[in-house]
Protein backbone atom coordinates (compact mmCIF):
# COMPACT_ATOMS: atom_id res chain seq x y z
CA UNK A 1 0.00 0.00 0.00
CA UNK A 2 1.06 3.56 -0.70
CA UNK A 3 0.59 6.50 0.51
CA UNK A 4 -0.41 9.12 -2.60
CA UNK A 5 -1.16 12.56 -1.83
CA UNK A 6 -3.10 14.64 -4.79
CA UNK A 7 -4.13 17.80 -5.83
CA UNK A 8 -7.73 18.21 -7.24
CA UNK A 9 -7.92 19.24 -10.97
CA UNK A 10 -9.46 22.80 -9.74
CA UNK A 11 -6.43 23.83 -8.01
CA UNK A 12 -4.24 26.34 -9.70
CA UNK A 13 -0.73 25.83 -8.24
CA UNK A 14 2.11 28.84 -8.37
CA UNK A 15 5.85 27.49 -6.99
CA UNK A 16 8.34 30.14 -7.02
CA UNK A 17 12.25 29.14 -6.08
CA UNK A 18 11.43 28.39 -1.98
CA UNK A 19 7.78 28.60 -1.77
CA UNK A 20 4.29 27.84 -3.40
CA UNK A 21 0.67 28.79 -3.29
CA UNK A 22 -2.29 26.58 -4.01
CA UNK A 23 -5.44 28.22 -4.69
CA UNK A 24 -8.84 26.89 -4.86
CA UNK A 25 -10.76 28.35 -8.03
CA UNK A 26 -14.13 27.05 -7.17
CA UNK A 27 -13.96 28.42 -3.20
CA UNK A 28 -11.16 30.90 -3.06
CA UNK A 29 -9.46 28.98 -0.33
CA UNK A 30 -5.82 29.35 -0.33
CA UNK A 31 -3.18 27.30 0.86
CA UNK A 32 0.95 28.90 1.18
CA UNK A 33 3.90 27.63 2.40
CA UNK A 34 7.70 27.69 2.42
CA UNK A 35 7.99 24.60 3.90
CA UNK A 36 11.23 23.13 2.26
CA UNK A 37 10.05 19.91 2.18
CA UNK A 38 6.44 21.10 1.08
CA UNK A 39 7.87 23.07 -1.38
CA UNK A 40 10.12 20.08 -1.98
CA UNK A 41 6.79 17.73 -3.09
CA UNK A 42 5.27 20.69 -4.63
CA UNK A 43 8.19 21.09 -7.23
CA UNK A 44 8.27 17.64 -7.85
CA UNK A 45 4.84 17.15 -9.04
CA UNK A 46 5.35 20.49 -11.11
CA UNK A 47 8.21 18.92 -12.26
CA UNK A 48 6.65 15.75 -13.36
CA UNK A 49 3.19 17.56 -14.22
CA UNK A 50 1.46 14.92 -11.85
CA UNK A 51 -1.18 15.83 -9.48
CA UNK A 52 -0.07 13.04 -7.69
CA UNK A 53 2.48 12.36 -5.04
CA UNK A 54 3.96 9.07 -3.26
CA UNK A 55 4.14 9.88 0.71
CA UNK A 56 7.12 8.01 2.38
CA UNK A 57 5.80 5.80 6.03
CA UNK A 58 8.27 8.59 7.38
CA UNK A 59 6.97 11.47 5.97
CA UNK A 60 2.94 10.52 6.61
CA UNK A 61 3.64 10.83 10.51
CA UNK A 62 5.96 13.89 9.98
CA UNK A 63 3.82 16.94 11.89
CA UNK A 64 4.65 19.53 8.34
CA UNK A 65 3.20 16.75 5.90
CA UNK A 66 0.29 16.04 8.48
CA UNK A 67 -1.06 19.54 9.00
CA UNK A 68 -0.69 20.10 5.36
CA UNK A 69 -2.74 17.26 4.26
CA UNK A 70 -5.34 18.30 7.12
CA UNK A 71 -5.59 22.09 5.25
CA UNK A 72 -5.90 20.38 2.02
CA UNK A 73 -8.84 18.72 3.08
CA UNK A 74 -10.45 21.02 4.64
CA UNK A 75 -9.89 23.57 1.90
CA UNK A 76 -10.95 20.79 -0.85
CA UNK A 77 -7.94 21.41 -2.34
CA UNK A 78 -5.94 17.70 -1.89
CA UNK A 79 -6.28 15.01 -0.28
CA UNK A 80 -4.65 11.54 0.67
CA UNK A 81 -4.94 8.47 -1.28
CA UNK A 82 -3.98 4.94 0.26
CA UNK A 83 -3.26 3.39 -3.30
CA UNK A 84 -3.64 -0.14 -2.70
CA UNK A 85 -2.88 -1.63 -6.52
CA UNK A 86 -7.10 -2.09 -6.86
CA UNK A 87 -7.39 1.83 -7.80
CA UNK A 88 -4.69 3.63 -9.89
CA UNK A 89 -4.33 7.01 -8.73
CA UNK A 90 -6.31 9.64 -11.01
CA UNK A 91 -3.43 11.41 -12.54
CA UNK A 92 -3.86 14.59 -14.56
CA UNK A 93 -1.46 17.82 -16.18
CA UNK A 94 -1.32 20.31 -13.48
CA UNK A 95 -2.85 24.27 -13.60
CA UNK A 96 0.74 25.34 -12.97
CA UNK A 97 1.78 28.98 -13.28
CA UNK A 98 5.12 28.80 -15.45
CA UNK A 99 5.76 31.06 -18.85
CA UNK A 100 4.94 29.81 -21.82
CA UNK A 101 8.41 30.17 -23.75
CA UNK A 102 8.03 32.98 -26.77
CA UNK A 103 9.70 30.91 -28.76
CA UNK A 104 6.09 28.29 -28.61
CA UNK A 105 4.61 31.34 -29.52
CA UNK A 106 6.41 32.00 -32.76
CA UNK A 107 6.04 28.83 -33.22
CA UNK A 108 2.05 29.38 -33.96
CA UNK A 109 2.99 32.18 -36.34
CA UNK A 110 1.52 30.65 -39.07
CA UNK A 111 -2.23 30.13 -36.74
CA UNK A 112 -0.94 33.66 -35.74
CA UNK A 113 -1.99 35.48 -38.98
CA UNK A 114 -5.07 33.93 -39.24
CA UNK A 115 -6.28 34.65 -36.33
CA UNK A 116 -4.52 38.30 -35.56
CA UNK A 117 -7.55 39.55 -36.50
CA UNK A 118 -9.20 38.18 -32.89
CA UNK A 119 -6.55 40.43 -31.16
CA UNK A 120 -7.67 43.99 -31.32
CA UNK A 121 -10.27 44.55 -28.74
CA UNK A 122 -9.79 48.60 -28.50
CA UNK A 123 -7.29 51.40 -30.11
CA UNK A 124 -6.91 55.15 -28.16
CA UNK A 125 -5.82 57.56 -30.77
CA UNK A 126 -3.94 60.75 -29.37
CA UNK A 127 -4.90 63.49 -32.05
CA UNK A 128 -3.02 66.09 -30.87
CA UNK A 129 -0.79 67.53 -28.04
CA UNK A 130 -2.89 69.66 -25.05
CA UNK A 131 -3.46 73.06 -25.09
CA UNK A 132 -0.51 74.34 -22.21
CA UNK A 133 -2.91 76.81 -20.54
CA UNK A 134 -4.51 74.05 -19.48
CA UNK A 135 -2.67 70.88 -18.82
CA UNK A 136 -1.21 70.80 -15.67
CA UNK A 137 0.04 67.39 -15.47
CA UNK A 138 3.26 66.55 -17.16
CA UNK A 139 2.70 63.62 -19.13
CA UNK A 140 -0.42 62.14 -18.36
CA UNK A 141 -1.23 60.36 -21.08
CA UNK A 142 1.35 57.76 -19.78
CA UNK A 143 -0.77 56.67 -16.62
CA UNK A 144 -4.52 57.56 -18.36
CA UNK A 145 -6.61 58.61 -21.61
CA UNK A 146 -4.84 62.44 -21.15
CA UNK A 147 -4.02 64.71 -23.68
CA UNK A 148 -0.46 64.55 -24.43
CA UNK A 149 1.90 67.36 -22.81
CA UNK A 150 5.03 67.72 -24.87
CA UNK A 151 4.40 70.67 -26.95
CA UNK A 152 4.64 69.28 -30.13
CA UNK A 153 3.13 70.51 -32.90
CA UNK A 154 2.55 66.52 -34.14
CA UNK A 155 -0.87 65.75 -35.16
CA UNK A 156 -2.73 62.72 -36.90
CA UNK A 157 -4.88 64.67 -39.57
CA UNK A 158 -8.62 63.75 -39.70
CA UNK A 159 -8.01 61.52 -43.03
CA UNK A 160 -5.46 59.59 -41.48
CA UNK A 161 -7.40 58.82 -37.83
CA UNK A 162 -10.15 57.97 -40.14
CA UNK A 163 -8.07 55.16 -41.87
CA UNK A 164 -6.69 53.74 -38.83
CA UNK A 165 -10.38 53.52 -37.55
CA UNK A 166 -11.46 51.60 -40.73
CA UNK A 167 -8.57 49.50 -40.63
CA UNK A 168 -9.10 48.56 -36.92
CA UNK A 169 -12.81 47.75 -37.19
CA UNK A 170 -11.70 45.59 -40.81
CA UNK A 171 -9.40 43.67 -37.91
CA UNK A 172 -12.48 43.89 -35.58
CA UNK A 173 -11.94 45.94 -32.86
CA UNK A 174 -15.04 47.46 -31.04
CA UNK A 175 -14.19 50.18 -28.89
CA UNK A 176 -12.13 53.51 -30.28
CA UNK A 177 -10.98 56.18 -27.78
CA UNK A 178 -10.31 59.31 -29.19
CA UNK A 179 -7.46 61.72 -26.76
CA UNK A 180 -7.89 65.35 -28.31
CA UNK A 181 -5.94 68.22 -26.85
CA UNK A 182 -6.29 71.38 -28.09
CA UNK A 183 -9.60 71.83 -29.98
CA UNK A 184 -8.62 75.13 -31.13
CA UNK A 185 -6.00 73.38 -33.33
CA UNK A 186 -8.31 70.36 -34.44
CA UNK A 187 -11.68 71.99 -36.78
CA UNK A 188 -12.15 68.62 -38.03
CA UNK A 189 -12.96 66.99 -35.00
CA UNK A 190 -16.81 66.92 -36.40
CA UNK A 191 -15.71 64.66 -39.41
CA UNK A 192 -14.01 61.71 -37.23
CA UNK A 193 -17.04 62.07 -35.01
CA UNK A 194 -19.16 62.02 -38.19
CA UNK A 195 -17.42 58.86 -39.10
CA UNK A 196 -17.14 57.27 -36.08
CA UNK A 197 -21.22 57.76 -35.76
CA UNK A 198 -21.97 56.53 -39.50
CA UNK A 199 -19.92 52.73 -38.35
CA UNK A 200 -21.94 52.86 -34.90
CA UNK A 201 -18.94 51.66 -32.73
CA UNK A 202 -18.44 52.10 -29.20
CA UNK A 203 -16.28 55.40 -28.93
CA UNK A 204 -15.41 58.01 -26.39
CA UNK A 205 -14.05 61.18 -26.82
CA UNK A 206 -12.12 62.43 -23.79
CA UNK A 207 -11.04 65.95 -23.28
CA UNK A 208 -9.93 68.61 -21.03
CA UNK A 209 -13.37 70.14 -20.02
CA UNK A 210 -11.39 73.91 -20.74
CA UNK A 211 -10.73 72.90 -23.92
CA UNK A 212 -14.66 71.84 -24.24
CA UNK A 213 -15.60 74.49 -22.72
CA UNK A 214 -13.97 77.12 -25.34
CA UNK A 215 -15.44 75.58 -28.59
CA UNK A 216 -18.18 72.96 -26.97
CA UNK A 217 -20.58 74.26 -30.17
CA UNK A 218 -18.15 71.75 -32.70
CA UNK A 219 -18.77 68.43 -30.02
CA UNK A 220 -21.57 69.05 -26.93
CA UNK A 221 -24.36 67.66 -29.82
CA UNK A 222 -22.27 64.51 -30.60
CA UNK A 223 -23.65 62.34 -27.44
CA UNK A 224 -25.26 59.46 -28.76
CA UNK A 225 -26.14 55.89 -27.74
CA UNK A 226 -22.60 54.71 -28.83
CA UNK A 227 -20.31 58.30 -28.50
CA UNK A 228 -19.82 59.36 -25.35
CA UNK A 229 -17.91 62.80 -23.82
CA UNK A 230 -15.37 62.32 -21.38
CA UNK A 231 -14.83 65.75 -19.87
CA UNK A 232 -11.56 65.72 -17.66
CA UNK A 233 -10.65 67.85 -14.59
CA UNK A 234 -7.04 67.73 -13.17
CA UNK A 235 -7.06 70.11 -10.49
CA UNK A 236 -9.06 72.34 -8.29
CA UNK A 237 -11.57 74.43 -10.13
CA UNK A 238 -13.92 76.74 -9.65
CA UNK A 239 -17.44 75.25 -8.40
CA UNK A 240 -19.07 78.14 -10.26
CA UNK A 241 -17.32 77.09 -13.36
CA UNK A 242 -18.19 73.49 -13.08
CA UNK A 243 -21.55 73.95 -11.82
CA UNK A 244 -23.20 74.82 -15.46
CA UNK A 245 -21.47 71.86 -16.98
CA UNK A 246 -23.15 69.29 -14.32
CA UNK A 247 -26.53 70.63 -14.86
CA UNK A 248 -26.04 70.74 -18.46
CA UNK A 249 -24.09 67.53 -19.00
CA UNK A 250 -24.03 65.38 -15.93
CA UNK A 251 -26.60 62.39 -17.66
CA UNK A 252 -25.22 62.41 -20.82
CA UNK A 253 -21.24 63.14 -20.58
CA UNK A 254 -18.94 61.44 -17.77
CA UNK A 255 -16.99 63.52 -14.98
CA UNK A 256 -13.13 62.62 -14.92
CA UNK A 257 -11.09 63.49 -12.16
CA UNK A 258 -8.01 63.01 -11.88
CA UNK A 259 -6.70 63.09 -8.10
CA UNK A 260 -3.19 63.50 -6.83
CA UNK A 261 -3.78 63.31 -3.02
CA UNK A 262 -6.12 62.79 -0.54
CA UNK A 263 -7.19 66.68 -0.17
CA UNK A 264 -8.42 66.40 -4.15
CA UNK A 265 -10.40 63.68 -3.40
CA UNK A 266 -12.28 65.36 -0.03
CA UNK A 267 -12.71 68.31 -2.04
CA UNK A 268 -14.47 66.48 -4.91
CA UNK A 269 -16.31 64.44 -2.82
CA UNK A 270 -17.68 67.01 -0.91
CA UNK A 271 -18.37 69.71 -3.00
CA UNK A 272 -19.76 67.37 -5.69
CA UNK A 273 -20.58 64.09 -5.45
CA UNK A 274 -22.65 64.91 -2.41
CA UNK A 275 -24.00 67.88 -3.44
CA UNK A 276 -24.96 67.17 -6.81
CA UNK A 277 -25.84 63.58 -7.07
CA UNK A 278 -23.30 63.01 -9.58
CA UNK A 279 -23.46 59.99 -11.21
CA UNK A 280 -21.45 59.10 -14.50
CA UNK A 281 -17.76 59.88 -13.13
CA UNK A 282 -14.78 58.30 -12.68
CA UNK A 283 -11.74 58.86 -10.03
CA UNK A 284 -8.08 58.30 -11.62
CA UNK A 285 -5.29 58.79 -9.03
CA UNK A 286 -2.48 60.51 -11.04
CA UNK A 287 1.50 59.75 -9.86
CA UNK A 288 3.19 63.21 -9.94
CA UNK A 289 6.54 61.90 -8.41
CA UNK A 290 6.13 63.24 -5.07
CA UNK A 291 2.95 61.33 -4.03
CA UNK A 292 3.97 57.38 -3.51
CA UNK A 293 2.38 58.01 -0.19
CA UNK A 294 -1.19 58.65 -1.54
CA UNK A 295 -0.68 55.33 -3.55
CA UNK A 296 0.42 53.70 -0.90
CA UNK A 297 -2.14 54.27 1.14
CA UNK A 298 -4.84 53.99 -1.38
CA UNK A 299 -3.87 52.40 -4.64
CA UNK A 300 -1.11 49.56 -3.80
CA UNK A 301 -2.42 46.10 -3.16
CA UNK A 302 -3.26 44.67 0.00
CA UNK A 303 -3.30 40.39 0.95
CA UNK A 304 -6.91 40.81 1.35
CA UNK A 305 -7.84 42.48 -1.66
CA UNK A 306 -6.03 39.49 -3.30
CA UNK A 307 -7.88 37.12 -1.23
CA UNK A 308 -10.98 38.55 -1.05
CA UNK A 309 -11.33 38.90 -4.83
CA UNK A 310 -12.22 34.97 -6.42
CA UNK A 311 -9.98 34.18 -9.90
CA UNK A 312 -11.53 32.05 -12.22
CA UNK A 313 -9.46 29.41 -13.83
CA UNK A 314 -9.97 31.26 -17.47
CA UNK A 315 -8.40 34.59 -15.86
CA UNK A 316 -5.32 32.58 -13.84
CA UNK A 317 -4.24 31.13 -17.29
CA UNK A 318 -4.50 34.19 -18.84
CA UNK A 319 -2.49 35.84 -15.95
CA UNK A 320 0.19 34.20 -16.99
CA UNK A 321 0.65 34.99 -20.35
CA UNK A 322 -1.03 37.91 -21.20
CA UNK A 323 -1.71 41.16 -19.29
CA UNK A 324 -5.00 41.98 -19.37
CA UNK A 325 -4.51 45.56 -18.46
CA UNK A 326 -2.77 46.02 -22.19
CA UNK A 327 -4.05 42.77 -23.91
CA UNK A 328 -5.81 43.70 -27.10
CA UNK A 329 -5.27 46.71 -26.95
CA UNK A 330 -3.15 49.99 -29.17
CA UNK A 331 -2.22 53.23 -28.46
CA UNK A 332 -1.42 55.62 -31.57
CA UNK A 333 0.23 58.74 -30.64
CA UNK A 334 0.09 62.16 -32.43
CA UNK A 335 3.63 61.91 -33.82
CA UNK A 336 2.22 58.47 -35.95
CA UNK A 337 4.08 56.16 -33.12
CA UNK A 338 2.13 53.20 -32.30
CA UNK A 339 2.28 51.48 -29.13
CA UNK A 340 0.87 48.26 -26.45
CA UNK A 341 1.63 50.62 -23.62
CA UNK A 342 2.64 54.49 -24.24
CA UNK A 343 5.89 53.63 -21.59
CA UNK A 344 7.25 51.11 -23.47
CA UNK A 345 9.07 50.92 -26.68
CA UNK A 346 6.87 51.38 -29.96
CA UNK A 347 5.57 48.73 -31.89
CA UNK A 348 5.92 50.83 -35.14
CA UNK A 349 4.55 53.94 -37.03
CA UNK A 350 1.38 54.12 -39.06
CA UNK A 351 3.60 55.69 -41.61
CA UNK A 352 5.85 52.44 -42.62
CA UNK A 353 3.69 49.79 -40.99
CA UNK A 354 0.53 47.79 -41.24
CA UNK A 355 -1.48 47.43 -38.55
CA UNK A 356 -1.47 43.50 -38.92
CA UNK A 357 2.66 43.95 -38.75
CA UNK A 358 2.21 46.03 -35.67
CA UNK A 359 -0.17 43.36 -34.08
CA UNK A 360 2.53 40.95 -35.04
CA UNK A 361 4.97 42.66 -32.89
CA UNK A 362 2.50 43.16 -30.11
CA UNK A 363 1.77 39.65 -29.63
CA UNK A 364 5.45 38.36 -30.27
CA UNK A 365 7.72 40.61 -29.36
CA UNK A 366 9.22 40.10 -25.87
CA UNK A 367 8.97 43.55 -25.07
CA UNK A 368 5.50 44.10 -25.57
CA UNK A 369 2.74 45.35 -23.56
CA UNK A 370 0.73 42.35 -24.11
CA UNK A 371 3.21 40.24 -22.73
CA UNK A 372 4.05 41.89 -19.53
CA UNK A 373 3.38 39.67 -16.96
CA UNK A 374 3.88 39.84 -13.31
CA UNK A 375 5.72 36.53 -14.07
CA UNK A 376 8.37 37.91 -16.41
CA UNK A 377 8.99 40.98 -13.72
CA UNK A 378 11.15 40.97 -10.77
CA UNK A 379 9.84 41.19 -7.78
CA UNK A 380 6.74 39.77 -8.54
CA UNK A 381 8.42 36.46 -10.43
CA UNK A 382 9.64 35.10 -7.06
CA UNK A 383 6.41 36.12 -5.44
CA UNK A 384 3.22 33.10 -4.59
CA UNK A 385 0.53 35.76 -5.50
CA UNK A 386 1.99 36.76 -9.13
CA UNK A 387 -0.99 35.33 -10.83
CA UNK A 388 -3.70 36.43 -8.41
CA UNK A 389 -2.65 40.17 -8.76
CA UNK A 390 -3.83 42.18 -10.62
CA UNK A 391 -2.47 42.56 -14.22
CA UNK A 392 0.63 45.12 -14.31
CA UNK A 393 -0.93 49.40 -14.86
CA UNK A 394 0.79 52.05 -15.82
CA UNK A 395 1.37 53.10 -12.94
CA UNK A 396 4.13 50.38 -12.11
CA UNK A 397 5.84 52.03 -15.35
CA UNK A 398 4.93 55.76 -14.06
CA UNK A 399 6.07 55.26 -10.40
CA UNK A 400 9.33 52.10 -11.55
CA UNK A 401 8.52 49.77 -9.33
CA UNK A 402 6.05 46.47 -10.01
CA UNK A 403 5.31 45.52 -6.49
CA UNK A 404 2.45 48.38 -5.80
CA UNK A 405 1.74 46.37 -2.49
CA UNK A 406 1.84 46.16 0.94
CA UNK A 407 3.44 42.95 0.57
CA UNK A 408 6.37 42.61 -0.79
CA UNK A 409 9.08 45.30 -0.10
S1 LIG B 1 2.54 43.17 -6.69
FE1 LIG B 1 4.04 41.61 -7.17
S2 LIG B 1 5.15 41.30 -5.28
FE2 LIG B 1 3.27 42.37 -4.74
S3 LIG B 1 1.80 40.76 -4.23
FE3 LIG B 1 1.52 41.19 -6.39
S4 LIG B 1 2.84 39.73 -7.43
FE4 LIG B 1 3.47 39.81 -5.29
Amino acid sequence: MKNCFFIEPYVHITAVDQAFSLYNVLNGEIIESKDDELVAMINHMVKTNKNIYFLTNEECIQVNFKNFIKESQVKYIGDLYVDNHLKSPLNYGLSVNINKDINEIKKDKIKLDSSIKNYLAEITVFLNSGNNKFIHIKDGYKQLNYPPSNNSVNFLKPDTVINIIKDSYRLGTSKVNIVLGDLQNYPDIGKIISYLKAIDMKSTLYIHYKDFECNKNQIENAISENFNINLLFNSFFNISEIKEMISNYSDNFIFTFIIQDEKEYIFIENNLLLRYNLRNYEIKPFFNGQNLEFFRNNVFIEKEDILNNKHSHRQLKLNQYYNSNNFGKIYFLNDGKVYTNPNLTTNGDIEHNSLEEILQDAILNPNSGWLKTRNRVNPCRKCIYNCLCPAISNYEYTIGKFNLCNIVN
